[in-house]
């Protein structure tokens, strides 16, 4: 892909010299993503500070066919930020909250804010905004709202989808859509702003967002069980839900494995003594005083009783709850020192996961002798991250020749129990053909249409989606 220089220089020129850089250290960062599995290439970062500036190049990429891509963090784990010889859009300067209009329970920021600063503003002005991931300090509201970001409250607030009210955008054609609006009901049609919550930049870029706030519960409970099996985590989650009145925040699974690499590569004390098969990480939270407490007091005491969990610790303090937490979300990044790792972010029925988890590891381990599984997520979601490692004393080269093949097997196996291949991370340039062969032909047509509506020349994301 060869951008001529007369449209990089006209590109530059829309958005002035602190708005665009070719230097090649500015650049590395966002040209290498997270996991190391892709490294990229780009003639021009443009780093815009306004919607208009932001319209400005999209018209000019519309009007020479050039291919552009927009990036946030750089934090997506599945490809789809890192450009290919394409021009990168970064949201790194679009990074103001508008306004937190605490009476209409709303807070208007641009993409470029991080999901921490969009959370800490919302804290300031008594409210919370809840999604929440590992990734939260450099993820920004632009990514989590165009992959539709998860993470570990959804449970309770759902995912990006459910957060945002309203949009403003710039569409493939560089016009502006503004649509700021914060209203709980609008039902007037088709909602572009839906349509562009999880297009992972393939429908324009997304500038700013009215994003839904809650009350804050102060009142909060924390605590790791020890379980025997995920079939026992689920029944221990509708428990948890009954015995809490629905005020279950957060329900997170861990194996074994996971916890001692986070232990081994990391130094976190594991929560529990003994190292149990399994572990499920519970956030209760309310606004009335002592009722996360005495509901978990409650849960823990009656699965105790009927052995459905063996062993259970309740953080005392926020600094072991902080703690809990941290063996929780450093679940991938314990994974790193071990080596190559086929990884899946699969979501299944909740009553399926104990299946899905007993199929896929019997078949891993059949396609890949003594690989190491490393399960763990949001399983209150149905949403596992199932990651194969190589085998202790195997080659990262060997286990990556067989990456396509652990993956198409995990991703039959999740898809036979009404399951889904992406649960929270997108499809980006991992998943995007593979994707193709879970979806009806009636289906990916009518999305192609959507796609060549908007983007007749396909310059948005162009390697992204179908
Ligand atoms: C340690 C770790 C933990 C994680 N945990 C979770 C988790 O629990 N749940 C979860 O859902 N994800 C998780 N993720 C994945 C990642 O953080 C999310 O996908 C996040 O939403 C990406 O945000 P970003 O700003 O980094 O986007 P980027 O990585 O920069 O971009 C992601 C995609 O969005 C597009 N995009 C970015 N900004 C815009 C914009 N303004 N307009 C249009 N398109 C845009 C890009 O082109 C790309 O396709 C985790 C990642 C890490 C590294």
């Amino acid at each position: 892909m060869n951008t001529p220089a007369p449209i990089l220089d006209r590109l530059k020129a829309a958005v002035g010299e602190a708005g665009w850089s070719q230097d090649p250290d500015r650049l590395a960062p966002k040209l290498v993503e997270w996991r190391d599995r892709w490294t990229g290439a780009t003639p021009l970062l443009l780093l815009p500070r306004t919607v208009e500036e932001v319209a400005a190049i999209v018209r000019l990429c519309a009007q020479s066919g050039t291919a552009i891509i927009p990036q946030g963090g750089n934090t997506g784990l599945v490809g789809g930020q890192i450009p290919r010889g394409e021009v990168l859009l970064s949201t790194e300067k679009l990074n103001r909250v508008r306004e937190v209009a605490a009476d209409d329970d709303v807070m208007v920021v641009e993409a470029g804010v991080t999901l921490q600063a969009a959370q800490e503003d919302a804290a300031a002005a008594g409210r919370f905004f809840p999604l929440s991931l590992a990734a939260e300090g450099t993820a920004t509201i632009g990514g989590n709202i165009s992959t539709n970001a998860g993470g570990t409250a959804v449970l309770r607030y759902g995912t990006m989808r459910d957060l945002v009210l309203g949009l403003e955008a710039v569409l493939p054609n560089g016009e502006i859509f503004h649509g700021l609006k914060r209203l709980r009901k609008d039902n007037t049609g088709y909602d572009l702003k839906q349509l562009l919550i999880g297009a992972e930049g393939t429908l324009g870029v997304v500038t700013a967002a009215a994003l839904k706030l809650f009350p804050v519960l102060r009142d909060r409970a924390v605590a790791t069980v020890a379980l025997a099996s995920p079939a026992d985590a689920i029944a221990l989650l509708h428990r948890a839900k009954a015995e809490s009145g629905g005020a279950v925040e957060a329900f997170e699974l861990m194996n074994a494995l996971g916890i001692s690499f986070a232990q081994k590569n990391l130094g976190l004390r594991p929560p529990l003594e003994g190292a149990p098969p399994w572990a499920a990480l519970i956030e209760i939270a309310s606004a009335e005083p002592g009722h996360a407490a005495r509901a978990m007091e409650r849960l823990l005491a009656s699965a105790l009783e009927d052995g459905l969990i063996s062993d259970a610790a309740v953080a005392q303090n926020d600094t072991q709850a902080m703690a809990m937490w941290a063996v929780r979300e450093g679940q991938s990044a314990a994974q790193k020192p071990e080596g190559a790792a086929w990884k899946h972010d699969i979501s299944v029925p909740i009553s399926q996961v104990a299946a899905f988890i007993a199929r896929a590891s019997a078949e891993a381990i059949k396609l890949q002798p003594g690989a190491r599984i490393v399960a763990f997520g949001h399983v209150g979601d149905g949403n596992i991250h199932y990651d194969v490692l190589r085998p202790e004393g195997g080659t990262d080269e060997a286990h990556a020749a067989l990456r396509d093949q652990g993956a198409r097997t995990v991703h039959d196996i999740a898809v036979s129990l009404g399951g889904s291949i992406s649960a929270e991370h997108g499809l980006g340039a991992m998943k995007s053909a593979e994707a193709l062969r879970y979806k009806s032909a009636a289906e990916v047509a009518a999305l192609r249409a959507i796609r060549q509506a908007l983007d007749p020349q396909r310059i948005m994301n162009p390697r992204v989606l179908f």
